[in-house]
């Protein structure tokens, strides 16, 4: 399937597609467990303060019933349940049957005092925090609480101490003895209350189809039981309410998710759709094509890079390997064509016996063609033993100086090598070093008028060894610059003279081999420098 068959039909294949369905899927999903937990943190601590608010209430309401009088400000109102065992038990051994009714904890002098009724009269106990111990047992003033109550309810307008509180107390069999002023509504609620199986105590929530009431109900001594109920409309409808805002939110953020989660799978799946659409047009042979780069992530942009670079290097095989081809039948073509001019001569005159003398030296310039190419090849490769030792290159020099300087005389060209003082060495193969050095020597002076120069400059560099070889000969187009290094490559201007194309591709094959590069400065006309930079320290694989 290519990038342009993606039609309709493959679009929830697509990695757009994928990416952008799962990205909204899991930001709903966090979204939505994010709201949940706010939801039920809210309705948690909501709730835990409305049940801490009735406690307090009945815990007071007990307190007044049994002493008449309101509990202490600087004490926090606690369950019965949770007095100390200790003091429970120095309470029992000090008033035995004393029945516990509301306490309260002052945390300052650490003592708990505890209301209740003993032997029929109610009374008021402070009890030591650290030990237990009785302190004072005060009796209060003998009256009916329900009296009491009737008097309290008259006073204290409890519907509008808190949103809509109710307090009553009923006998167990639901009668109403003695209640605040609250709405009629309720009185079903309540009516509903004592129709639920169970006993009745602790919190019990009564809800109709208009109102609901959390009650905190209590067991007096008499058995029956004291209510606290707080309306819950204002906590149910501030719920409904969050959960409209959160099912809003949920919505937005899905459309605003597709949206966006869209834009990043696009920026995500571009490049990718960029690429597969070169290689496509690469593979129908637009080989020049290349992906452009848009800042979109460095992972893409180095995806990018790679497949640019490993385009380019493709193109440039691809043309080296037309080049090579129309090289290798143009250079083998010319021997071969004469081969067979002679062959057609001799075997016409039957007469001259230079013929296989001829033959063989044509042989002999295919063959080294041949030999130079799978050399270089496996330079490149960098296959086969190749022995590598410490090369001193001053004297490698001085010896192709000597063996150049005849060729050179013979045209009138003066030819130069200037070496450093101390001896430069390289590890490397010799023999390699030469043939590279010997090249570039060889085409310095073949491409130099008579009467023209060659110098050689031996140098280091920080850490490498420069090989500079330059002459005043012919030049090379700038346009020829980038090709010389090609296998096969020979500028117009060298056609006439003797060679096949290779020297250079062998020098760069081994100044590479060896971690170096090979550079060519030249201007048509005024000569040419090929540089060679070699790393000192190169460790030889
Ligand atoms: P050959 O010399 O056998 O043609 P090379 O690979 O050594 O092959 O060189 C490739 C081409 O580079 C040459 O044909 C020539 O056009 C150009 N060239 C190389 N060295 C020089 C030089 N010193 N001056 C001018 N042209 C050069």
């Amino acid at each position: 399937m290519s990038w342009k068959s993606l039609d309709a039909r493959h679009w929830r294949r697509t990695l757009k597609y994928r990416l952008t369905k799962y990205y909204v899927g899991v930001f709903t999903i966090l979204w939505i467990g994010c709201l949940l937990l706010v939801f039920y943190s809210q309705k948690h601590y909501q709730m835990r303060s409305i049940k801490k608010d009735l406690f307090i209430l009945s815990n007071e309401c007990l307190f007044e019933m049994i002493c008449h009088r309101e509990g202490p400000v600087d004490a926090i109102a606690m369950p019965i349940e949770n007095l100390p065992v200790h003091c429970r038990e120095k309470l029992q051994e000090t008033l035995k049957g004393f029945a516990p009714c509301a306490a309260y904890h002052v945390r300052k002098s650490v003592e708990y005092l505890v209301a209740g009724i003993y032997d029929g009269a109610s009374m008021l106990v402070t009890l030591n925090g650290h030990k237990g111990d009785v302190i004072s047992v005060e009796q209060c003033p003998a009256q009916d609480y329900l009296t009491f109550l009737h008097g309290e309810f008259n006073e204290e307008p409890y519907g509008q101490r808190f949103n809509p509180i109710l307090l009553m107390v009923a006998g167990r069999d639901g009668k109403i003895l003695a209640s605040s002023t609250f709405d009629q509504a309720f009185h079903p609620l309540v009516e509903k209350l004592f129709l639920q199986e169970g006993g009745l105590a602790g919190y019990r929530r009564i809800s109709d189809e208009r109102h609901s009431l959390l009650f905190f109900i209590s067991r007096l001594h008499d058995g029956n039981l004291l209510l606290v109920a707080q309306n819950m409309d204002n906590f149910d409808a501030n719920l409904a309410h969050l959960l409209v805002i959160f099912g809003c939110s949920i919505i937005v953020f899905i459309v605003v998710g597709v949206c966006l989660a869209f834009l990043l799978a696009h920026s995500v799946s571009d490049g990718l759709t960029r690429i597969s659409q070169t290689a496509s047009d690469i593979a129908q042979g637009h080989y020049g094509k290349r992906v452009e780069y848009k800042s979109e992530g460095v992972e893409i942009e180095l995806l990018i890079k790679s497949f640019n670079h490993m385009t380019d290097k493709t193109e440039k095989m691809l043309k080296e390997l037309e080049n090579v081809t129309d090289d290798i039948a143009h250079d083998l073509r010319t021997p071969l064509t004469r081969m067979k001019a002679r062959a057609e001569l001799e075997l016409a005159s039957q007469t001259n016996m230079d013929f296989a003398a001829s033959i063989a030296e044509d042989c002999e310039e295919m063959l080294s063609i041949i030999n130079i190419m799978l050399e270089i090849s496996r330079i490149e490769k960098q296959t086969g033993n190749v022995l590598r030792t410490q090369v001193n290159v001053n004297a490698l020099l001085e010896k192709l100086h000597e063996a150049f300087l005849t060729l050179a005389e013979d045209r009138n060209i003066l030819f130069h090598v200037i070496l450093p003082e101390k001896p430069l060495t390289i590890h490397g193969n010799s023999r390699q070093l030469e043939q590279m050095a010997a090249n570039l020597i060889d085409n310095a002076i073949k491409y130099t008028q008579d009467g023209g120069s060659v110098n050689v400059l031996l140098e280091q560099k920080d850490d490498h060894l420069l090989l500079s070889v330059s002459d005043t000969g012919i030049g090379i187009r700038q346009e020829d610059i980038p090709r010389v290094f090609d296998r096969f490559f020979r500028g117009d201007a060298s056609r006439s003279t003797h060679g096949n194309g290779l020297g250079l591709s062998m020098v760069k094959a081994i100044a590479e081999s060896m971690g170096g590069s090979v550079t060519v400065e030249s201007a048509v006309g005024n000569g040419s420098m090929f540089v060679v930079s070699l790393p000192l320290n190169h460790l030889m694989a």
